[in-house]
């Protein structure tokens, strides 16, 4: 298959429950090639299972690749991001408990266990991915993300690369925007639609996509929770009852709206006292979400170096990779890749 035609009659024979078609020749709104690449643009919003039949259907007649865009989502196989491939967030309610930290250093325990990983930073208004991975300003893309916000689909060739840093794939909206200026991304329809180009137009090659969200139950996790795919949720907290609070509250979104919570890193739990080796605990210890049935994936101690390693953009787990916090990360990473791993492509 390779023309319009052949498409336009494979998406006419997928019927919905009482033998309509899902799509129209008329409800094609886009069609793309490139090689083994179709990418398919309609004006209807089918369900993710009619999705999912409607590309395995283009796909039994095609082989290739093939991506289908309606007006809200971008569909790819698997749970939407591609078939075995995974978006999994990373979050808190809570700014400062370390979501990016965590992201930085999960990231890089998960590519050097053998999986190819992107590191997305989905905080549009304060992008500290490329600092703390060390991407100085000279390495960062130069091309404006405007030619990410073209009409119709872009042609694979045509996407932008991302960085790639320690192995790790990574996009943020911080190359794009200057460091210090506020960004100019504003409401739902916006951000939404800038998270869904930053998933789906940049070039990524990571099976799993991380993405570092921003704090709060705002406009950014609304939209990250219902227009993209993720397939799960990886928490960040301090054992602090408020910040347990916070995070509650961005638990019961989750719950809201389908997206499995794969569990929770405590961080800053306890500090490891340097004179006698024993731990101190830094806050008072809330039990809120161990209550709520997310499973604890692992506690990371206060260590300084884990902010000095950060300033200096190499992230601890590289910078000291047999330490006591590399190897919790370990742990994290087994823990997280044991659940991906379980679900696979099950939907
Ligand atoms: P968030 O993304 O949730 O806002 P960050 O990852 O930016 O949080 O972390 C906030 C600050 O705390 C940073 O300066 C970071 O270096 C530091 N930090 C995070 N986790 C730890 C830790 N376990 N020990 C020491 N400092 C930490
Ligand atoms: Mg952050």
């Amino acid at each position: 298959m390779s023309g319009r035609a052949d498409v336009e009659r494979v998406l006419a024979a997928v019927a919905d429950g009482s033998g309509n078609p899902l799509v129209t020749p008329a409800q094609i709104t886009a069609f793309a090639t490139e090689g083994d690449w179709v990418g398919i643009g309609v004006s209807v919003e089918p369900t993710i299972d009619d999705l999912r039949k409607l590309q395995r259907a283009l796909m039994a007649a095609h082989g290739g690749t093939v991506e289908l865009r309606t007006p809200m989502r971008v569909y790819r196989g698997g749970r939407g991001f591609g078939e075995g491939r995974h978006v999994i967030a990373v979050l808190g309610g809570k700014g400062g408990v370390g979501k990016s930290t965590i992201a930085a250093n999960l990231g890089i325990t998960l590519s050097a266990m053998g999986m190819t990983v992107g590191l997305l930073d989905g905080d549009i208004h304060a992008p500290d991915m490329p600092h703390m991975l060390g991407i100085r300003p000279i390495d960062r893309p130069k091309r404006a993300m405007r030619t990410l916000f073209g009409q119709g689909i872009p042609l694979p060739s045509r996407r932008q690369r991302p960085v790639v840093k320690h192995g790790l794939e990574s996009w943020s909206i911080g190359f794009v925007t200057p460091d210090g200026v506020p960004p100019a991304w504003t409401g739902h329809l916006m951000i939404a639609g800038l998270l869904r180009h930053l998933v789906f137009d940049v070039a990524w090659d990571a099976d799993v996509l991380l993405i570092d969200a921003p704090p709060g139950t705002g406009d950014e996790i609304q939209a990250m929770t219902r227009d993209l795919p993720l397939s799960g949720a990886v928490f960040v907290t301090t054992p602090q009852d408020l910040a347990q609070m916070d995070a509650e509250r961005t638990l019961t979104l989750l719950n809201e709206r389908g997206v499995p919570v794969i569990g929770m890193v405590q961080n800053m739990a306890a500090l490891t006292c340097p004179h006698c080796g024993e731990p101190i605990d830094l806050f008072a210890s809330s039990e809120r979400l161990a209550d709520a049935g997310v499973p604890i994936l692992g506690r990371v101690p206060f260590d300084v170096q884990l902010s000095v390693s950060a300033d200096q953009g190499i992230p601890l787990v590289l910078g000291n990779p047999r330490g006591p916090v590399a190897l919790e990360f370990a742990r994290i990473g087994a823990a997280v890749r044991k659940w991906i791993r379980a679900v696979g492509d099950e939907a």
